[in-house]
């Protein structure tokens, strides 16, 4: 997998998140011959870009895990979306009796932006409705799905392939009787891409924002038995050097975390 945008809530480029990127959560996941991707925030524009580099048709099967901005925002901007030649699956869950399709298009409408996805989009392009609770085949790959905390709702996914599996659980409040179903569903996973936004001391002044902190994101980790916590949706204002030492406390309790940054590659 690749990290594309790894900063939560807003874009936060600058000298300062060199280092760690200050693009909006997109990962991308290879499975084979799959291209998966996970949530298109303001990464995804990277990516397109690579993806369009290659000079091949593009075939992906996209994730999207909830509708607020810093997930969505690099959508219109994801190029294989402009190109008759490519194929491309959104996934997303239905919500407030919208479904997946109708809430994208609510996203490239006057006056917030200046054409339809209608106008534009070219690409042989299929959305898919998701059941929380389903698994979905991709290849040879399985996307599992859960219902995660978080305001509005939210999907947590896990890949399994090939004997290996990864866990994205971005944009997730601890604390409620869904941690033990999140814990079920990450149990023994070569890696768990968590919600690590907040320190204990920043959540006491945000709590019901839907976000997590690097303690939680531990306790998720040793309850679930995974082999990698990778902490992920960096707060925007914490700085390189700020993430340098949240990393280091974080490895006194696991030696092998790490925080996602951006261009990273992991391979499980
Ligand atoms: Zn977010
Ligand atoms: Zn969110």
């Amino acid at each position: 997998m690749r990290f594309w945008g790894v900063r939560g809530s807003i874009p936060s480029p600058g000298p300062q998140t060199k280092r760690y990127g200050g693009n909006t959560p997109c990962v991308e996941v290879r499975c084979g011959d799959e291209l998966l991707i996970f949530d298109l925030g303001s990464g995804a524009r990277g990516l397109g870009d690579a993806l369009a580099a290659t000079r091949k048709p593009v075939k992906a099967s996209i994730f999207i895990s909830h509708y607020h901005y810093d997930h969505l925002q690099g959508l219109p901007f994801f190029g294989p979306m402009f190109s008759p030649a490519n194929d491309v699956t959104l996934y997303g869950s239905p919500r407030d009796g919208k479904s997946l399709k109708q809430i994208l298009a609510g996203q490239m409408v006057p006056p917030y932006f200046p054409v339809t996805a209608e106008d534009v989009f070219r690409t042989r392009l299929a959305y898919r409705d998701v059941i929380v609770g389903e698994d979905i085949p991709v290849g040879d790959a399985t996307v599992r799905t859960l219902e995660l905390n978080h305001p509005g709702g939210n999907v947590g996914y896990r890949v399994d392939f090939g004997g290996r599996s990864l866990v994205y659980a971005t944009d997730v409040e601890h604390g409620t009787a869904l941690d033990k179903g999140l814990f079920d569903f990450a149990r023994g996973a070569d890696a768990l891409i968590y919600d690590s936004m907040y320190t204990e001391d920043e959540y006491r002044g945000r709590t019901g924002w839907g976000h997590s902190t690097w303690e939680a994101a531990v306790r998720a980790a040793d309850a679930s038995d995974v082999k990698q916590l990778v902490l992920f949706h960096h707060d925007p204002g914490r700085d390189d050097a700020a993430m340098d030492k949240l990393v280091r406390q974080v490895r006194k309790q696991r030696p092998e975390a790490i925080a996602a940054k951006e261009a990273m590659v992991l391979k499980l």
